[in-house]
């Protein structure tokens, strides 16, 4: 029998496990992946912490999947070896609760599939997922440059193209990090007037070779007061994980402007009288599903947006998810399987 590498948390709170495994068959509806690349996301912490509910360990982690198809499993038409494929956080859904039959399938209630959360992802040579969750890479797009787009990248793209903002307006990315180095370079590229915000003059540089048209340093400057200057933002993009930093720019936004929260800050405080006065609103979002995912890969390749990425060796996670989880990456990191 064959065998494989995978990297595995054995329990809440344990260490990660380079062991070998089996290499799994694919079931009816899903395919095996000859993972080339895996990003490493924040979340992942949540398989390597038990902050998620309901997790079976030990548990592959990873949902920045790229690779190639390695075999079919029964009733999957349209899937064959060879096709280059990703995996993000989306994992499948049921297709009959309430919330799929009004399209809403990230929001299942039935079989809501979460990659490398609710089985194994792509933390290993090779990875088995359903169908749903597949969008193909394009030729364009190396495996290393594909991962991190599967998770950061459609997290920002797909909240832009909802966000309601048209050509021409004012659109803010809060934060300058593995999801906002993305959404700045995404946001010039869909016409946007591109104003990124961070935290000190440093970073002014790179937000402008990424593409913002204007910089603000939220340490030295009062973020809400910068934006008013433009008019106010149609939409913020919030993509820092701290909620006083949320907090101190939804001032900043325009009349009927909306702050899309992409950060899992623990809390997050704003006055009522801050979003009637103006119709401003707060909105999450979710990633997507593998059509987003796909559309994402596609935009990237047309506008030429890619993640800035430091790549580690399988066998090295633990420097890589130090490295990740220190905040010092630049931006986002990725494994390799060598395959
Ligand atoms: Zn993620
Ligand atoms: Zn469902």
């Amino acid at each position: 029998m064959s065998m494989m590498r995978a990297v595995q948390v054995p329990h809440p709170g344990g260490p990660f496990e380079l062991v070998e495994r089996e290499i799994p068959e694919p079931g009816a509806r899903s395919v095996r992946i000859k993972v080339e690349a895996c990003g490493i996301c924040h979340s992942d912490s949540l398989v390597k912490e038990g902050g998620f509910p309901g997790i079976q360990y030990p548990r592959i982690p990873g949902h920045e999947v790229a690779g190639i198809i390695d075999a079919v499993g029964p009733d999957a038409p349209g899937w064959e070896p060879g096709q280059r494929v990703g995996v993000g956080w989306y994992g499948g859904h049921c297709g009959y609760c309430d919330p799929c039959r009004r399209g809403d399938f990230f929001a299942c209630r039935i079989a809501a599939g979460i990659t490398g959360i609710t089985y194994d992802g792509g933390y290993a040579d090779f990875m088995i997922a359903p169908t749903q969750a597949l969008a193909l890479i394009p030729d364009e797009l190396s495996a290393v440059e594909a991962g991190p787009l599967m998770c950061a990248g459609i997290t920002t793209f797909n909240a832009l193209r909802h966000s309601g903002a048209q050509p021409g307006d004012v659109v803010a990315i809060l934060g300058i990090g593995g999801l906002g180095h993305l959404g700045v370079q995404f946001a010039a590229r869909m016409g946007f007037q591109t104003i990124a915000i961070a935290r000190g003059a440093d970073k002014e540089p790179l937000a402008r070779k990424l593409g913002a048209h204007h910089y603000v340093d939220s340490q030295a400057q009062d973020p809400a007061a910068e934006l008013a200057k433009f008019g106010g933002a149609k939409v913020i993009i919030a993509t820092v994980t701290n909620g006083e930093a949320m907090a101190a720019v939804v001032g900043g936004l325009g009349t009927n402007g909306r702050m899309m929260v992409l950060g899992a800050a623990d809390s997050l405080e704003v006055s009522p009288l801050q979003l009637l006065s103006a119709r401003r609103s707060i909105m999450g979002w979710y990633s997507g599903t593998s059509i987003d995912s796909q559309d994402t890969l596609g935009f990237s390749v047309l506008a030429g947006v890619r993640s800035m990425t430091e790549v580690f060796p399988l066998e090295r996670v633990d420097d890589a998810y130090e490295r990740m989880m220190s905040g010092k990456a630049r931006f986002r990191v990725v494994l390799t399987t060598g395959n």
